[in-house]
């Protein structure tokens, strides 16, 4: 532990700490879903889902006891569904435990559950001397110790993971980790940190050999994969519309959507789609989508269609169009249908 940086970090936090929900507890099951959240939003928006997530599912059992599609409708816009789907098998996990499981190990043996949540559910819910290691952590140690070693290598992952366990202060591992996380979201940011005021500005090597802005070292960039869906607004005359079910082994597995044809070149011409689907209209054009490693280019053409049955159509099922909020739906799909709706219902 370094005395300095612990007590500094610690004092920061009593006095600029957010005041959060799931600070307020030391009931695992809501930190869990607390961090599993926040590994995907920002706090504002994380903490509406967090208070509706646990309205529904306000214990494991609860959460263990309900329909897949239930949780992801809960988690519709926030992505990496997989994430849902692991909470949902977690959850049935824990249920078979009989208990929620108190060490690190054992929590660290629940599906979708990593080093880093781990470490912070044994830390704040059961007070273990665990140091979460995220994109927080890695900032604020590497400028404060001026360590140079890129964080995307195996050696810098294994060197930080020594470093943040060596600085843990042991006696008050919850305190600690929520300080360092906090001081990295708020203090320590990637642009601009707060240098002048920092309680550490005296001993931040970074500070003192101006590289505050060049740590954290990382070496590989991420490539960004471009993805081109026209998705087909299929209609029948007493208004169903046709959806699918997303399989395994892509984006949004298990969600619903329109149907849709893919393209990695560029986007399917209007003329191309009406070759295919003739009497389609072009409704939405060129939306996009950021996704960690792809951006997503959509469009939606409208389609009358008059006989449902045709096997010609693509697979799917048929459901009224004010059902359709039911299902749930990525969040690019959701933006496009609001669009949809807008232009043909909206006189
Ligand atoms: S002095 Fe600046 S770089 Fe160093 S820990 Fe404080 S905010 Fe971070």
């Amino acid at each position: 532990m370094n005395e300095i940086f612990a007590r500094g970090i610690e004092k920061w936090y009593s006095q600029h700490g957010r005041h959060l929900p799931w600070r307020e507890t030391r009931n695992p099951y809501f930190i869990w879903i607390s961090e599993i959240i926040l590994q995907q939003t920002r706090v504002a928006q994380g903490m509406d889902y967090y208070h509706r997530f646990l309205e529904k599912f306000p214990t494991v059992e609860a959460l263990a006891a309900a329909s897949e599609d239930e949780v992801l409708r809960m988690w519709q816009g926030l992505g990496y569904y997989s994430r849902a789907r692991n909470l949902h098998a977690a959850s049935k996990q824990i249920v078979e435990m009989g208990h929620f499981p108190d060490t690190y190990e054992s929590i660290r043996s629940l599906r979708g559950v990593g080093d880093y949540t781990a470490a912070a559910i044994a830390s704040i819910s059961f007070g273990l001397p665990c140091a979460v290691l995220d994109g927080n952590v890695y900032r604020v140690l590497s400028r404060y110790l001026g360590q140079e070693t890129p964080i995307d290598t195996t050696a810098g992952q294994k060197l930080f993971r020594a470093l943040a366990d060596e600085m843990l202060d042991p006696i008050h591992p919850a305190l600690y980790n929520q300080a360092i996380m906090d001081f990295g979201a708020l203090q320590c940011t990637p642009q601009n940190p707060l240098c002048l005021y920092c309680p550490l500005n005296e001993s931040c090597a970074a500070l003192a050999t101006g590289k505050v802005d060049t740590l954290p070292v990382k070496i590989h960039k991420t490539k960004v994969r471009d993805r081109y869906f026209s998705y087909l607004y299929m209609e029948t005359i007493s208004g169903e519309v046709l959806i699918q079910r997303r399989d395994a082994g892509d984006i949004w597995e298990g969600l619903y959507q329109l149907p849709l044809l893919e393209s990695l070149e560029g986007p399917f011409s209007a003329d191309e789609m009406e070759k295919k689907y003739p009497g389609c209209k072009l409704l939405v054009q060129g939306m996009t989508h950021q996704l960690s490693h792809q951006l997503l280019h959509a469009d939606c053409y409208h389609i009358i269609v008059t006989d449902s049955s045709s096997r010609n159509l693509p697979k799917g099922q048929w459901v009224k169009r004010d059902e359709l909020e039911n299902f749930a739906m990525p969040k690019l799909l959701l933006r496009i249908l609001e669009k949809v709706f807008s232009e043909i219902y909206s006189e």
